[in-house]
């Protein structure tokens, strides 16, 4: 049972072959049984309350597609009821008095929470070792990363812990633990998904989306997770669209851009060949490649770690031990007070975010760095366009890799920022563009350690093109079983 994807565990609720109460029992079993430490609070009375309310509705006539559905919320997620830490010592204790819109919009469609799960602290990271509560180990090889900063989410999918999560992408972290993981995660166009109750780390990037097996159960989870929000200032007024309306359509014609960046000297031999022989899967499946540039993609690392930081800093002020967050046992003023409690409560990578981020927002530096940053983001945003759209778009598509190489060894990055900086190469763009991007499953690497290490292939389309990209996902994923393959 715990094998089966969203959309076949729905039909089983659907015609009561399982209950939402049974299904939970099982994945809470499995969660109480795995070492893996993707999940940071569980709450079987709470998870079961859930699910009995679920199977009340699936019994009535009120039941949708994830009604008595199991999901695991990264610990961003702001949820009444259970702790909220985003993997920072400073939320240890912190228990929201509401829900996240995303949280909502899941219970109102009979969806069960399982439990919130591990992450990068304030989702800064890409390797799910900044957390607080320790890292996530990689199900495939629990020597390795499972990516991050979502890495929790990714794992628990990957490891059939959960059938579904939810995740955030700033600058990769929906895609590269997909990647990483061996699941097919999408983050979509920015404002799609609203921002409220997400624990903000860098405002003008975050954007929430979900990690599942298929395409096709994005697509499920997206139909519930997007719409309008005005709690959220930068949500868009969208019609609702059902994002699986297109799944089935032939890829015969389709035009993918193959950008040359992406597949530069920094790109591990595994990865490409894998990467290469999904694109070789699409030309069989109707599709044709097309060589194409996006020149300001190397640009994209220091744009973003200049961006993302200045943003974080701001963002990051409320945690002072007064508006919120852990508070100093011995101080001698009220400076003082703000200065241990953030100094105790806060990790090396979000400190090193908080003063580059102040440092680039300073007086006498904001245009050198910041505003030459925010220039250099539009030319990034243009690049994509050029490739995208107008009379001369030269593809319907961009696809590449998500992450230079496979899963790292646990510990092999840990005191290298610059080095998980240099991981972020092929995602940090199109976040930075805002634009919707996926990862799938394509192959594995070549070395075995002590097991095998996922590749993900990355699609990338335009604004609001969320539709397209899960029809060419869920096209190679009817031709191919990658999306199946489960770790021992
Ligand atoms: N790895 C990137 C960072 O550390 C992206 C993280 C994210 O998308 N939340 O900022």
């Amino acid at each position: 049972m715990h094998k089966l994807t969203l959309k076949e565990l729905s039909a089983q609720l659907q015609a009561r072959k399982i209950s939402a109460a049974e299904l939970a029992t099982l994945f809470l079993d499995r969660i109480d049984a795995s070492d893996l430490n993707a999940f940071l609070h569980v709450d079987r009375e709470l998870t079961l309350a859930q699910a009995k309310a679920a199977d009340a509705r699936l019994a009535g006539n009120d039941a949708g597609p994830l009604t008595g559905i199991p999901i695991a919320h990264k610990d961003i997620f702001v949820t009444r009821g259970w702790r909220t830490t985003a993997g920072s010592k400073m939320l240890q204790n912190y228990v929201s008095p509401f829900d996240a819109t995303v949280v909502d919009q899941f219970n109102q469609a009979g969806a069960v929470t399982l439990g919130k799960v591990n992450c990068d602290e304030f989702a800064m990271g890409s390797g799910n070792e900044n957390s607080f509560y320790g890292p996530v180990k990689n199900p495939w090889d629990k020597t390795a990363v499972p990516g991050g900063s979502s890495g929790g989410s990714a794992a628990a999918v990957a490891a059939r812990l959960a059938p579904a999560a939810t995740a955030t992408d700033t600058g990769g972290s929906i895609r590269q633990p997909s990647s990483l993981c061996g699941v097919t995660g999408i983050k979509p166009t920015y404002g799609s998904v609203s921002r409220f109750g997400m624990i903000a780390f860098a405002s003008s990037l975050d954007q929430g989306g979900p990690i599942a097996k298929t395409a096709e159960d994005c697509g499920l989870l997206l139909n519930a997770m997007t719409g309008f929000d005005e709690r959220d200032s930068t949500s868009l007024q969208r019609p609702k669209e059902d994002f699986n309306r297109s799944l089935n359509d032939s890829l015969q014609g389709l035009r993918i851009g193959v950008p040359k960046e992406f597949f530069g000297a920094g790109l591990a031999a595994d990865v490409e060949q894998a990467v290469r022989a999904a694109l070789a899967e699409f030309e069989k499946l109707g599709a044709t490649l097309v060589d194409i540039s996006l020149p300001k993609t190397e640009l994209s690392i220091p744009v973003y770690y200049v961006i993302a930081p200045a943003e974080a800093s701001s963002n990051l002020s409320r945690f002072d031990g007064v508006r919120y967050g852990h508070r100093a046992a011995d101080y001698k003023d009220l400076a003082d007070m703000y200065k241990k409690s953030r100094a105790e409560g806060f990790g090396e990578e979000v400190k090193r975010r908080i003063l580059v981020g102040s440092y680039v927002l300073s007086h006498g530096y904001y245009d050198a760095y910041y505003l030459q940053a925010q220039k250099i983001r539009r030319l990034i945003a243009q690049d994509f366009q050029n490739a995208l759209a107008g009379e001369n778009r030269q593809c319907d598509v961009i696809m590449g890799p998500v992450s230079p190489t496979v899963a790292w060894d646990l510990g092999d990055k840990t005191n290298d920022p610059v080095a998980n900086y240099l991981a972020d190469i092929f995602t940090l763009s199109t976040s930075l563009a805002g634009l919707p991007g996926m990862s799938i499953p394509c192959g594995f690497g070549q070395g075995e350690k002590n097991g095998k290490r996922p590749v993900g292939l990355q699609i990338i389309g335009n604004y609001f093109d969320e539709a397209r990209l899960l029809n060419v996902a869920h096209q190679f994923q009817q031709a191919t079983d990658w999306h199946l393959r489960e770790p021992a």
